[in-house]
């Protein structure tokens, strides 16, 4: 974890509670009180206004600002995960995922249906060629697929795995032969019989 001299102290005003204590939103460790003197936050204390409240900041030197990244994807994510995700730990949950775009790296970002072309223009500022090109593949309901000369990468092909197992599909198709001479790879999904 990057330790950081200065930063916001925003949010960290609470009170101290030994059940559900609140927690750092990157990770996870549970705030503490910060001294009132010779620690980098403690000039913060000067900007206390409420008498039931402390300050406390994680005791890893998170900051803020990575909190808050950290939380809005956790956000945005949030129909698309567990039960028991939190900020900090953010768990895909296959079975509510039915389009998204597939990173080479085995990320999958998740969109709605007919949301490809949105989230490519709007979120990752590229055209769908654009990412198809560069090797991310496109998750649709019933299939996926990549125009990458490498086809799927290993991740991707683990991400796949994992989530034809979560939907129930056959994966056997994922040990075929592939033809070296395709420029166009797609996996359909199809149930296991
Ligand atoms: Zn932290």
């Amino acid at each position: 974890m990057e330790m950081i001299t200065v930063y916001e102290v925003e949010g960290c005003w609470t009170q101290e509670r030994e059940v559900n204590p609140t927690l750092c939103r990157l990770c996870g460790t549970k705030l503490e009180k910060v001294p009132e003197k010779g620690h980098y936050n403690s000039k913060y204390w000067s900007l206390k206004q409420n008498d039931g409240l402390d300050l406390f900041c994680c005791p890893n030197g998170c900051s803020t600002k990575k909190a808050d990244k950290a939380f809005k994807k956790y956000y945005e994510l949030k129909p698309f995960l567990t039960e028991e995700s939190t900020s900090y730990n953010i768990v895909l949950d296959y079975t509510k995922i039915f389009y998204g775009w597939l990173s080479p790296r085995g990320e999958l970002h998740p969109v709605g249906f007919q949301e490809h072309n949105y989230y490519a223009t709007e979120v990752l500022n590229k055209s769908e060629r654009e990412l198809e090109v560069k090797g991310w593949a496109k998750l649709s309901k019933n299939s996926c697929f990549s125009i990458s000369k490498e086809g799927f990468t290993k991740k991707q092909k683990d991400f796949i795995f994992d989530y034809m197992i979560a939907h129930n599909y056959d994966v056997s198709c994922l040990y075929e032969d592939e033809d070296e001479d395709e420029d166009e790879y797609i996996i359909n999904f199809k149930e296991k019989i």
